[in-house]
């Protein structure tokens, strides 16, 4: 028996990278909100890079503290009066949670004032819950065929993220997905919009249905407590 034995959280890291296709396509972001640095260190030991994290004060204090080549997502409710404490980091590769027309402006607002450029997703809210934030697919439609966000200067939009309603219910769950997934194609296929550059992630499936997320067409899955666990808030 070995005595250096791989930490849980690397068994279980590798256990979530074998359940991904094995072409690559799909990406993964560790979500390790709520957990401390040592277990983000553990999973970056392990090869993983790419952490999402949902509140502003809580991923200040952690990059850091940790190596410069952690490609870190921000995933959760995002207010405008934190916009400017979030890229001014340096450090956010994407913002998976643009859920209005209003943040949307004040991220590019503030990307142009610090001079780097913001890429972002959309948040497609398709789920049951009244709680969950995000555009509706007919709002997020009609926010892209306005062509407003041609206006952008700084902001680049790379798709979208989306999360299915919390329910045992697969085929609720599925269709969640599948709305998501037909808003993004169509987004991508509309020839009137073929200046839309770059316009490919679609992020999708977490710990309990990221495998129907990515048969639902997801190339970005989040997944939290299946690698580290329960959160303890
Ligand atoms: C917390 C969170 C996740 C991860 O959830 P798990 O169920 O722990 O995998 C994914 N996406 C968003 C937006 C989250 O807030």
């Amino acid at each position: 028996m070995s005595t250096s034995q791989a930490s849980p959280i690397a068994e279980r890291l590798q256990h979530v990278l074998d359940t991904l296709p094995a072409d690559g396509h799909v990406r993964l972001v560790a979500v390790s909100k709520f957990h401390p640095v040592e277990a983000i260190r553990q999973a970056y030991d392990a090869g993983q890079r790419r952490f999402g994290e949902s509140r502003v004060q809580e991923l200040v204090a952690k990059i850091p503290q940790l190596p410069d080549d952690i490609e870190w997502h921000f995933i959760g409710h995002l207010q405008t009066n934190k916009v400017k404490q979030l890229l001014s980091t340096g450090r956010i590769a994407l913002i998976e949670s643009i859920d209005t027309e209003r943040l949307l402006m004040a991220v590019d607002r503030h990307a142009r004032d610090l001079g780097v450029t913001a890429r972002v997703l959309l948040q497609l809210h398709v789920a049951a819950e009244e709680t969950k934030f995000g555009f509706s697919p007919d709002e997020l439609t009609s926010f892209m065929n306005s062509g407003a966000w041609r206006n952008l200067t700084s902001t680049h939009i790379c798709g979208l993220m989306a999360m299915a309603s919390n329910t045992d219910d697969t085929r609720r769950v599925l269709a969640d997905f599948e709305l998501a997934s037909d808003t993004f194609n169509a987004i991508r296929n509309n020839p009137l919009l073929d200046d839309l550059r770059g316009f490919d992630t679609l992020s999708m499936g977490m710990s309990g249905d990221y495998p129907l997320a990515i048969s639902a067409g997801s190339n970005m899955v989040r997944v939290g407590s299946a690698i580290f666990g329960d959160r303890v808030y």
